[in-house]
Parts: structure tokens; sequence; C-alpha cells
């Protein structure tokens, strides 16, 4: 996409977007709510209608695609409109003729996990299994390239872990896929790059592991002082520290801990740096900070802390 614009009424939802995602690379679109994330997607998606910009899609414009384009893609949407009456082989079967060249049923069935809920209706499946179906509809095309727009709501961790297993074969088959999560540990484990967007720009791309630029990765040193004071200091050399900080303690410093700030705290860190650098402006469609590749501090980091929806 180059220049990718979406206005509503006047109102910048996304302002102006360049990215590139490339064939067989996982993409994961950061950002928090109302930054422009599903926009941006459904853009991609053909289901809306942009006001400026290009964008190409599997080499096709979305806005005049036709049902032959679609049927290269898989989506996974946010909800699931899966409750039928129908048992997942049957749904599963029905929608595979819509395809030209579908998966064989019970292999999507097993690959999702679901053999002893084959012959189940829909409606009698728990949240995570019927996420599951939704994952199966859109899979039993063959899709090159798959949106999953926060697959894991609601999972609890064992089947998030399932589900990220199977996504990560759908990878080494080669499918393209754009995912969009508020879990920072899912988009890690995950994406290839990623993206941050903010008030509709995108404010830092690049591989996941190197996002938001390398002074936002300096690992952190935090220890206890004798006064009770807890302090950090940020050090290309944290051995060195740790070294100089029993010397001093004569010992082991208290509540020693090294971290090395991970795609959480870098994403945090971002969305702190953007909100103090436009103030309210970033949550209406004005420029937010810094463009692509900017990289700031990182104020909070705490290795212990759940990854929750930011
Ligand atoms: P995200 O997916 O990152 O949560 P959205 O793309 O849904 O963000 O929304 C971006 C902005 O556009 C928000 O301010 C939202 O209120 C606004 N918006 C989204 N859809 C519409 C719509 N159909 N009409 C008017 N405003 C919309």
């Amino acid at each position: 996409m180059r220049g990718l614009r979406k206005e509503y009424g006047g109102l910048a939802a996304v302002a102006g977007i360049d990215l590139d995602i490339e064939w067989g690379e996982t993409f994961a679109l950061l950002g928090p709510n109302g930054a422009g994330k599903s926009t941006t997607v459904e853009i991609l998606e053909g289901y809306r209608h942009r006001t400026a910009g290009d964008v190409t899609v599997l080499g096709v414009d979305p806005a005049h695609a036709k049902l032959d384009w679609k049927s290269r893609l898989g989506i996974v949407l946010q909800s699931s409109g899966e409750s039928g009456q129908y048992t997942v082989r049957e749904q599963l079967s029905h929608f595979a003729r819509f395809y030209p060249n579908p998966r064989r049923v019970d292999d999507v069935i097993a690959a999702v996990g679901l053999e002893k809920q084959a012959k189940t209706r829909i409606s009698r499946l728990s949240g995570g299994q019927q996420r599951r179906v939704d994952v199966a509809l859109a899979i039993i095309g063959r899709p090159e390239l798959l949106f999953l727009d926060e697959p894991t709501t609601g999972f609890d961790p064992e089947a998030r872990r399932e589900f990220w297993s199977l996504i990560e074969e759908l990878k080494t088959e080669g499918t393209t896929i754009l995912l969009t999560t508020h879990y920072l540990d899912e988009a890690a484990r995950l994406g290839d790059r990623g993206g941050v967007i903010l008030g509709g720009r995108l404010v830092a791309v690049g591989r996941i592991d190197e996002l938001g630029g390398a002074e936002a990765r300096v690992p952190l040193v935090r220890w206890r002082d004798d006064d009770g004071a807890l302090r950090e200091e940020r050090t290309e050399r944290p051995a060195e520290l740790v070294v100089e900080l029993a010397r001093r303690f004569a010992g082991e410093p208290r509540e020693l801990e090294v971290i090395r700030p991970n795609l959480e705290d870098v994403y945090l860190a971002l969305v702190h740096a953007a909100g103090s650098a436009a103030g309210a402006g970033a949550a209406n469609g004005e420029p937010a900070s810094n463009p692509v590749h900017s990289s700031s501090p990182v104020h909070a980091s705490n290795p212990e802390k759940e990854a929750e929806p930011a």
C-alpha cells in the first residue's frame, strides 16, 4: 500500500500508510483500539473502500477484485459467525465446494484438532472450538493470504498454544499471514515482521525482534539499594554492571534483575512516546509522532507481567 488513506466524515482513520508485506511472511499489525488496524485490514480484504492511495493485494486492487481473487484469501474475522445447526464436517464440506482447489475436509479437521467433534453441531461447541471452525473455514480453500483478526481472544493458554502450532504449520507451507492481535507474546511468537499503527499512521515497522530500534532494546539492570530505593540502569553490558554491583554490595544485590525489553515493553514505549508527543491528536487521526523506524527509550519494564490485551 502506498499513501493509504481512509476518512470518515473528514476524520482520518487511516492517515497515509506505506507498507509492503512480502510473500510468505507473517506480518503482525499492532496498535491500540481505534488506531486504524481494522480499517486498514478491511480495505486490503476488499470490504471497505479507501479514500486515497494505492493498494495491491496478490497483484490485484481489492477495490476492483473479482471472485477468483477472493478465493485466494482466507479470512478469520474478529467474532465468530459460526453457531449453526450443521456439524463441523458438513459445514466444511459445504464451503470447500466454493473453492477451485480446496484442502481435504478431513485434513483440515485434523489440522485444527477437531477430529472428535467432526460430527458435532457447531452450536454445541465451546467458544474455543468454534474459533477453530472459523480457522478451518478460512484455510479450507488453501488461501495464499490469510487474515487473522485477533484470532485467539478468549482462548485458554493451552488452546492458544495449539492454535499457534497450527499457524506455524501454515507458515511452513508458505501461507502469507496478516495478523492483528493485542497479545504481544502472540505477535512475537508468530510474526516475522510487524508494524505499530497509532492514530492512523505507521509509527514503527520492522522485524519483530528489532521493532522500535536498537535503543529501545537496551537491557535494564534493576536492584534494590541499601536505602530501600529501587534503582535501575540501562546498559549494553549488563554483566559488567552486575559484577560491579556484586562488588559494591559485597555479595548479591537485593532483588537483582537483568531485563531484556520484550515486544510488549517496546510497544508500550512507542505508544507512550506517541501519546506524549501528540497529546489527544494521536487519537483523532492527526500525526502521531515520528515516522517509520522511530525508536524511544523504554520507560517501564516488568518481565513478570502477564501479556494482557493492550
Ligand atoms: P482499530 O481496528 O485499530 O481498533 P478502527 O480501524 O476500527 O481501529 O478505527 C479507526 C478509527 O476510525 C476509530 O476512530 C473509529 O472510531 C473510526 N471508525 C471506524 N469505522 C468507522 C465507521 N464505519 N464510521 C465512522 N468512523 C469509523
